[in-house]
């Protein structure tokens, strides 16, 4: 079973920061930069081109919904929304996950701030 599998049935912790019935979101475990969020599906899907299409569409309107949240009401300046398909486009972990990394001045200095701060900031639900 994949990490992320593991972290929505909560086998694993994470810090979470959006869920519905079919999405779950959280902070990505690297803290290479503040408020690196992952957006998964609940069901196991490998990545984007392999996931059913009325999921696809909850995983990324809930990744909008996040981000827009982010720059709307957290004081973050700008998003980048990454996905990366398979191991030779640097995918880590066979789970469709969709990456929000917030940007802007705000951001800067804060990459090692702690996950319950940074939760404290984004948390949306
Ligand atoms: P990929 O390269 O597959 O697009 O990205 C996988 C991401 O998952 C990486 O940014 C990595 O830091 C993150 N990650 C790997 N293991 C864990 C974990 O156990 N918990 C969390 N929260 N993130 C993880």
């Amino acid at each position: 079973m994949d990490i992320f599998c593991k972290i929505i049935k909560g086998e694993s912790p994470c810090y979470k920061i959006y869920e519905d019935d079919d999405v779950l979101a959280f902070l990505d475990i690297s803290q290479k930069y503040f408020g690196h969020t992952l957006v998964v599906p609940k069901k196991h899907f490998a990545n984007t081109l392999d996931c059913d299409d009325e999921i696809l569409k909850k995983v990324i309107l809930a990744t909008k919904k996040i981000a827009k949240h982010y720059v709307d009401d957290c004081g973050v300046s700008g998003v980048n929304i990454l996905n990366n398909n398979g191991k030779e486009a640097g995918q880590m972990v066979e789970h469709l996950h969709y990456h929000i990394i917030p940007q802007g001045k705000e951001c800067k200095g804060k990459e090692k701030m702690d996950f319950v701060e940074q939760q404290k900031i984004l948390k949306l639900n």
